[in-house]
């Protein structure tokens, strides 16, 4: 756990107790601080009621606290806990913004920030992997895996410091005040959790301040196909100068891109481009990242290769929540002659339509509609390709099995959250998994007694 003296005999509210949030409560409380804690659940409530005061920091007296701590799922932008706070003058901060602030108490360390609507989780696991290839100690957080307050520090280290790899959503931007990256990087921008935002402009803005939080010296990395990306590059050019501003092109690392069997597809291509500029920034040769980018093993629900029966590849890409982040899993399956994807997508829909999967419906042989956008996504693809309206899940695995040939894929890049039928994208691969599982291999269904 990653405690500090800065926190000792301060007062903390922390509000939302899943992980990230009782990391907080753990790691203030062991440093010494006071807390008072709220969820609205009584079961994590009861998990710390005898160690913190109970009491709901959007209605409690605020007065004399240090901050409010609010995990990142707390909608900020009309959650009564932001008036109480200001009306009371505390900062409403995050988790990163606590481990920001335990920093200088922590052994000489660098962190690296990585931001951007789709591509983080395997970025940040890509630029942990091509440290640890490097002999560089590494820890990876925020975003992904456990928290970083939960996790041991890392050690003074004699061949140089080690580094912390964060991943970080906007929501994790906007608590932060003074997380001062040695490298932060942006990846793409694309319309994403706009009830939590003005508008899209406001949204851009919030991860710019990843970049506007860095001291003078310390590096920043752009991947510059994104015009959005683009400007924000540029005006950071302006304002620092070009040594420390990189841009990562893709180009040079497309002729590479054969051998790294967990990193198909072009969006992958911007991650690695990303990943390596990154490692660079902190000292790594190419005598090194070269290698381990073909040992890199990817995450589950990423691309992820199900299983490949009767000819037939299954692809679980449940975590494309949004149609930017399904159009690379489409484009990854050119036709072959023909259009060989049967494309498993709906759920709960983030916006209007599937424009950014649109340039791709080429590589679809068939669409398979689930969920709440299903009935939509139905009529706006059935002019391109063949539909069928399967609304739950088993029965669009059912039936894309039925409809494939040796050679095609069924896929499963929903391109929507998973909240309508599922508790999150993590639920909805695994049970794609399960069902892709029972209804390929005869034994497994006998064994489950199914
Ligand atoms: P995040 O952590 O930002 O959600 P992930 O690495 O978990 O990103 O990937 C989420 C989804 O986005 C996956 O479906 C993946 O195929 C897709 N994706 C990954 N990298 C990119 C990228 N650079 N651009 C667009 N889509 C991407």
């Amino acid at each position: 756990m990653i405690v500090s003296p800065a926190f000792a005999g301060k007062r903390y509210a922390v509000l939302g107790l899943a992980r990230s949030g009782l990391a907080a409560v753990e790691a203030l409380l062991a440093s010494g601080a006071r807390v008072t804690a709220w969820d609205s659940r009584d079961e994590p409530r009861r998990l710390v009621a005898d160690r913190v005061e109970l009491g709901d920091p959007a209605g409690i007296d605020l007065t004399g606290f240090d901050g409010v701590v609010v995990s990142p799922g707390v909608p900020l932008n009309n959650h009564p806990v932001a008036a109480n706070a200001a009306r009371h003058g505390v900062p409403v901060i995050g988790d990163i913004e606590l481990f920001a602030l335990a920093r200088p108490s922590l052994p000489a360390h660098r962190v690296v920030g990585i931001t951007g609507t789709n591509g983080k989780s395997t970025t940040t696991a890509l630029v942990h992997h091509l440290l640890a290839a490097a002999g560089i100690p590494a820890r990876m957080g925020g975003n992904i895996g456990l928290p970083i307050l939960s996790q041991r520090p890392l050690a003074a280290n004699a061949n140089g410091p080690g580094v912390y790899v964060l991943e970080l959503s906007s929501y994790q931007i906007d608590l932060t005040q003074s997380l001062d990256c040695d490298v932060a990087a942006l990846l793409n921008v694309s319309p994403d959790h706009l009830d939590r935002y003005a508008d899209f402009s406001a949204y851009v803005h919030s991860k710019a301040r990843l970049f506007t939080l860095q001291s003078p010296g310390h590096d920043a990395v752009f991947a510059p196909a994104d015009p959005n990306v683009r400007a924000l590059a540029e005006r950071e050019i302006l304002r620092r100068g070009e040594d420390t501003v990189h841009l990562a092109h893709v180009e040079r690392f497309a002729p590479l891109q054969a051998g790294w069997p967990s990193l198909q597809g072009p969006h992958n291509l911007e991650n690695v481009a990303v990943s390596v500029a990154i490692v660079q920034a902190l000292g790594v040769g190419r005598d090194s990242w070269e290698p381990a980018l073909a040992t890199y093993r990817g995450l589950p629900h990423r691309m992820e290769r199900v299983t490949e029966a009767n000819g037939v590849l299954f692809v679980n890409d449940s975590k494309a929540t949004n149609p930017a982040s399904a159009a690379p899993a489409l484009a990854a399956f050119p036709p072959a002659p023909a259009p060989r994807i049967h494309w498993i997508v709906g759920g709960l829909p983030k916006g209007e339509g599937l424009d950014e999967c649109a340039r791709w419906f080429g590589n679809v042989a068939a669409a398979y509609t689930i969920g709440d956008a299903g009935p939509r996504f139905a009529d706006l693809l059935a002019p391109h390709m063949t539909v069928r309206r399967s609304e739950m899940l088993a029965d669009a695995v059912r039936q894309a099995i039925e409809a494939a040939r040796p050679g095609d894929v069924v896929l499963l890049s929903p391109a929507c959250a998973s909240f309508d039928q599922f508790r999150d994208y993590e639920a909805r691969g695994d049970a794609f998994r399960a069902i892709v599982r029972c209804l390929t291999e005869p034994a497994s269904v006998q064994a489950a007694g199914l």
